[in-house]
């Protein structure tokens, strides 16, 4: 039962929500921005998981955590849907915030339950990582979680990164001093300095889903997604290509030499209680 909806800019702090009256024809409009808010309150929202692999063992690698709102009447609102009016209103704060305490604390429990350790990625907006308390933040988190910052990780995307890199290196040191890993996401849409690039304390790169949907037929892209391979080699970095969906991507990938790789092809983003069998027994 899947309602309609419709994020409709008439300003800041002004989307609405539509869903069609079944009986009366009559729209209801509903505000997102109080929705967001009390869904963020009101356990709504939960956490997908979708794993990382090694692109020549099959084995996981590490978890990304992706967040979930389902509305009791509204049905699963994709997170596009509604990550940009979270941004837009600066509730994105308070739901990276729920986000990481709940990831954190899941990696625990499968820590707890005898799983081998993997690391635990969290998607970290740009507002967030502007938090000036950031660095204790995530430590009283894991400090409450009871979780070693060596198994978390954050996703930054580059315009994260880039804008305003001086303090963001020092954010980043911070991190990595407290023994966080960091990856660069959606790497290659944005605009990335190489120069500043080599400076960053970055332990994995992540080549953006649209430079793999086409490979191995469009030969730009796989010249695009072969150098970003080199380039992390180069640099020692990590590196995963995001959305591979097919044998014939994984094989180019693998004849590259890429490690990583994560996508529908593997896995799908699933409920913590169906990754447990991608874990190494
Ligand atoms: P992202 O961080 O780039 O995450 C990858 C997206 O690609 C996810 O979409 C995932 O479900 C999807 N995906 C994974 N494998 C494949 C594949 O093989 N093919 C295709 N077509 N798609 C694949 P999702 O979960 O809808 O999230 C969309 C975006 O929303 C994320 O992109 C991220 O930018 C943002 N997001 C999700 N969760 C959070 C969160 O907790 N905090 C923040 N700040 N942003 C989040
Ligand atoms: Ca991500
Ligand atoms: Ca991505
Ligand atoms: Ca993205």
């Amino acid at each position: 039962d899947q309602a309609m909806y419709r994020a409709k800019d008439q300003g800041r702090n002004n989307y609405q929500l539509y869903t069609p009256a079944k009986e009366d024809h009559t729209p209801q409009l509903l505000s997102m921005e109080t929705s967001l808010r009390r869904a963020i309150a009101n356990e709504q929202l939960h956490l997908y998981y979708q794993p990382q692999f090694d692109a020549a063992t099959r084995k996981m690698i590490g978890i990304e955590a992706l967040v979930r709102w389902s509305h009791p009447d509204w049905g699963n609102i994709p997170p596009s849907r509604f990550i940009p009016l979270a941004e837009e209103t600066g509730l994105i704060t308070l739901l990276d915030q729920w986000v990481l305490r709940e990831a954190c604390a899941q990696l625990k429990r499968w820590l707890d339950e005898g799983y081998s350790p993997l690391p635990v990625s969290v998607n970290v907006s740009m507002l967030q990582f502007r938090q000036p308390n950031l660095g204790p933040f995530i430590s009283r988190v894991l400090a409450d979680t009871g979780l070693p910052a060596r198994y978390l990780e954050i996703e930054l995307t580059e315009s994260t990164i880039m804008s305003n890199p001086d303090v963001t290196l020092q954010t980043l040191h911070e991190l990595k001093r407290m023994g966080i890993r960091i990856s660069l996401d959606d790497f290659g849409v944005g605009y990335s300095s190489l120069n500043y690039l080599k400076k960053l304390p970055i332990d994995t790169i992540k080549i953006d889903q649209s430079f793999v949907k086409d490979i191995p037929e469009d030969a730009n892209d796989k010249a695009i997604v072969q150098t970003i391979i080199h380039l992390s080699q180069n640099l020692r970095l990590g590196v995963i290509a995001e959305g591979v969906e097919t044998e014939a991507q994984l094989q180019y990938l693998q004849s590259q030499q890429c490690k990583g790789i994560q996508g529908y092809l593997l896995s799908r983003p699933v409920p913590h209680h169906e990754i447990t069998r991608f874990f190494a027994s």
